[in-house]
């Protein structure tokens, strides 16, 4: 379900957070991403939601390709990944009730749903008797809890819940982890983010290790992480070779097998996702896209009145212009 090839991510040209990620987590599954502080895990989760891209390799979320996911579809992306963020992100003016609305009201849930949902979250993380309390009043468990109910309510695929046991006694703590699998349990895929490696370890679930970027140990409980039966193995095997196949066949008749509307639908994908990944002005962003220009670089030999015919000003030229030769710079280092 969720697919790590070969991903590093680099800051500064030179902090190295991710250092060749290969991970793969199925359907359903429960993963502790552990380690010490700066070892990469919410940056793990933040190339995930397409809050930042990899410096280089790929990301798959089922069949998204994350990493060139145009923005527009970003919003409908994000709604298949929960998060319950590390600083938790409440609203404090509003109660436990209303933080949960919220989260379904600015999904545009009908708001006949929106009661129902907010009962059955409640009830789901066990603050029901607490509902019209500020978060302010409940303790650090029960705030932690608010996160979780509001990071499902988009009913998410999976939930990336980010250091939801951090500065909680054992009993909080264990009442969280008993809520996640319960989650799991719904078929929700679960990937908890934490330093805490004590929690870990008493539990019969894979455990993913990162340290300095790199993954130093993928096990369950105690043992090394392996598939759970032959027959998952095989079936993997088929589809490796069944891939390997395809791509040979594709090698050999490219040409006759791309359709010609296949090809230029996936040409001005590529050009969309070009133009996005330039983080031009909006405005600009907005008329490339709109005017459907072929190449970029085009651009750069446009005549004056050929600019005008196309909606851009002199002005957004001058911005594309530089922004391309920085790319263009990044790229040669
Ligand atoms: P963890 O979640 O395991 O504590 P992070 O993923 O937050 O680790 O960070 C991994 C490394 O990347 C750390 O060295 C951190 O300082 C660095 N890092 C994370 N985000 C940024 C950023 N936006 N700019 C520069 N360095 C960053």
């Amino acid at each position: 379900m969720i697919n790590f090839k070969e991903v590093n991510k680099t800051y500064l040209d030179s902090i190295v957070a991710l250092d060749d990620i290969n991970l793969s987590i199925e359907e359903k599954e429960f993963t502790f991403i552990t380690g010490p502080s700066g070892a990469g895990k919410s940056t793990l989760g933040r190339l995930l939601i397409r809050e930042e891209r990899p410096t280089q390799g790929e990301i798959f979320f089922e069949e998204v390709d994350v990493v060139n996911l145009p923005k527009k579809f970003l919003p409908e992306y994000r709604q298949q990944i929960g998060v319950s963020f590390q600083d938790l992100k409440l609203i404090e003016s509003r109660t436990v009730r209303e933080n949960i609305e919220f989260a379904l009201e600015i999904i545009d849930k009908h708001p006949k749903e929106i009661g129902e949902i907010t009962e059955y979250l409640l009830d789901l993380v066990n603050l029901k008797e607490r509902a019209d309390l500020l978060p302010i009043c409940l303790s650090g468990g029960e705030r932690q809890k608010i996160a979780i109910a509001r990071a499902l309510a988009s009913e998410p695929k999976a939930l990336i819940a980010d250091e939801p046991t951090g500065n909680l006694d054992p009993k909080s703590t264990g009442e969280i982890l008993d809520i996640l699998k319960s989650i799991n349990d719904i078929d929700t895929t679960v990937l908890v983010i934490t330093h805490d490696e004590s929690i870990v370890n008493n539990l019969n679930t894979r455990v993913v290790t990162l340290d300095q970027g790199k993954i130093v140990s993928d096990k369950v409980g105690g043992y090394k992480y392996q598939k759970t039966s032959k027959k998952d193995d095989k079936k993997e095997e088929r589809e490796e070779k069944e891939e390997k196949k395809e791509k040979k066949e594709k090698r050999g008749s490219k040409k006759n097998e791309t359709s010609k509307t296949e090809k230029k639908e996936s040409k001005k994908e590529k050009e969309q996702n070009e133009i996005e990944m330039l983080e031009l002005p909006k405005e600009v962003e907005e008329k490339l896209l709109a005017n459907g220009i072929d190449e970029l670089d085009k651009l750069l030999d446009l005549t004056e009145s050929q600019i005008k015919k196309k909606g851009i000003t002199e002005e957004d030229l001058n911005k594309i212009t530089s922004r391309i030769e920085e790319l263009n710079n990044l790229r040669e280092k």
